[in-house]
């Protein structure tokens, strides 16, 4: 045919599955062309995503501490919010790692074009960017075009009325905001909002908060949490609104349903999010993907057509940008000729609130309604001297072991910094690790990292 660009692999998407994917298959000696419709690498994850809901949690925690220390005898007068300079904190981070992925790009010999790409057959991509049509002739390809947060279809169109990306952009801070969705991404984005000085109102279909994760953990975020929230309305479901002048007027159904419309001045949607299989022109290129548009895939994640493979959030749960790196690699290499497989145990599972709640592998609610005969280990952070030395000793830090070999099957902490001490636990269930391995590592004293080692001491069995 006629192409304009020549390449082994090309990449559809740049986001953190994508760009791993496209530096992977540079690094291994193949020329690599990235099609990205942004003006940024970096994908979701980057841009609308992990690193901007950071920075502002991590902005809003110091806040939430500097109060805090009024009760150690040291306060500050009441904080001067400027959300232009919040902003500029949050978008100056996001700045600093799409520009390092640019020099990282053009420093490994990536080709990036930047346009919507749609296959037109098995070994050509068209590109529509701002410069016109470009066609990308390809030997092998890896779709990376990720996800979308999914629309209620009943919620009007209103400035008020907002996805995670709306939310992110920190407009102003509203008296009242209403979270539909009590997942990760609404309640990262409602403790900002909170910690920013909004009243809460989370509604959830389900009958808990942060689905996926086990009571108990969910129980210590609740009780910290509780002041930041009017109404917890939990089994019930939104069903309309309303776009006055004076606010977004929205009805409720089911359990926990108020009787009266609420009036809220923000509603953030976060009940999921859906792949961006649908607009890439997968038919074309033989590739199949099913009605919600995510596309199956093999250990190498391959598709049905064997030259083309797809990786992160379009390929399913859990859409988290750590799976799609490392999707991105086995990929990579795959093509590459080596023998690289998707054969983790586990991947990891955090939300950054306050306290965080990080967990990895087998709940305590799987193993139950599995009946895996299990042996727990807890320890509660009232008795970590580090912890109560932070003020912050709510936490706990639990591990499950197999009953017959002791072997680690998973864990869960709750706590301030969950999500950096969740990596031992994901370690020790990689390799295989038991109670005795972890309770007779010796962990630094005093750190929130010692209560891995002392929950797996006090494992049935360790004490020999
Ligand atoms: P994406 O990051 O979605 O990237 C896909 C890219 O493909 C996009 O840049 C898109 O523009 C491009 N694209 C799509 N179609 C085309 C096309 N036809 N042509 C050209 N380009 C195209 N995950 C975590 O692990 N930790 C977190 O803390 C975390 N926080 C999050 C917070 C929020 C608010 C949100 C929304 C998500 C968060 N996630 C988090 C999830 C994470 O962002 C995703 O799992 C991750 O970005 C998926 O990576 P990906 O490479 O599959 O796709």
């Amino acid at each position: 045919g006629n192409a304009d660009i020549e390449c082994d692999v090309l990449v559809l998407g740049a986001g953190p599955g994508g760009y791993s994917a496209a530096f992977r298959a540079a690094d291994l000696g193949l020329d690599v062309v990235l099609v990205e419709r942004y003006p940024t690498l970096g994908g979701v994850c980057l841009n609308v995503g992990c690193i901007p809901s950071k920075a502002l949690l991590h902005s809003v925690a110091v806040l939430e501490e500097a109060r805090s220390l009024a009760a150690h005898g040291i306060a500050f007068g009441e904080p001067q919010i400027d959300l232009d300079k919040l902003r500029a904190y949050k978008d100056g981070v996001i700045g600093k790692l799409t520009g390092g992925l640019a020099g990282m790009a053009r420093a490994r010999k990536v080709t990036v074009v930047q346009g919507a790409g749609r296959f037109v057959d098995p070994f050509h991509l068209q590109v529509e960017g701002e410069g016109g049509t470009k066609v990308v002739k390809f030997g092998s390809a890896i779709i990376a075009a990720g996800s979308e947060a999914v629309k209620l279809p009943f919620l009007p169109q209103d400035e008020r009325i907002v996805d995670s990306t709306g939310a992110l952009k920190l407009k102003a801070i509203p008296e009242r905001m209403l979270i539909i969705g009590g997942g990760i991404i609404g309640l990262e984005m409602g403790t900002v909002y909170s910690a920013l000085g909004a009243r809460l109102d989370v509604v959830e279909m389900l009958p808990g908060l942060m689905p996926g994760a086990d009571r108990d953990l969910v129980k210590v975020w609740e009780k910290m949490n509780a002041r930041r929230f009017d109404r917890v309305m939990l089994e019930t479901r939104t069903v309309s609104a309303e776009a006055r002048d004076d606010g977004i007027w929205v009805k409720f159904e089911g359990k926990n349903a108020p009787d009266e419309p609420q009036r809220y001045d923000l509603v953030l949607q976060a009940v999921g999010r859906r792949p961006n299989g649908a607009a890439i022109g997968a038919d074309a290129a033989g590739v199949q993907v099913d009605e919600r548009g995510f596309i199956a895939v093999d250990k190498q994640m391959r598709t049905n057509v064997p030259h083309i493979h797809a990786i992160g959030d379009i390929v399913g749960q859990p859409m988290l940008a750590h799976k799609a790196v490392h999707e991105g690699h086995v990929a990579a290499e795959a093509i590459a000729g080596h023998k690289s497989f998707f054969d983790a145990r586990v991947i990891p599972s955090v939300a950054y609130t306050d306290p965080e709640i990080a967990w990895v592998g087998l709940t305590e609610d799987e193993a139950r309604k599995q009946g895996v005969k299990y042996d727990k280990g807890v320890f509660p952070w009232a008795a970590s001297g580090r912890a109560i030395a932070n003020g912050r000793d709510e936490g706990f830090t639990k591990l499950l072991f197999d009953a017959d070999t002791g072997r680690i099957l998973g864990g869960g902490i709750v706590g301030t910094h969950a999500g950096d001490l969740i990596s031992e636990v994901v370690l020790a269930v990689e390799m295989g690790a038991d109670a005795v391995d972890i309770g007779k590592t010796i962990h630094p004293h005093p750190t929130l990292g010692e209560s891995v080692g002392m929950a797996a001491e006090v494992a049935k069995g360790t004490c020999t």
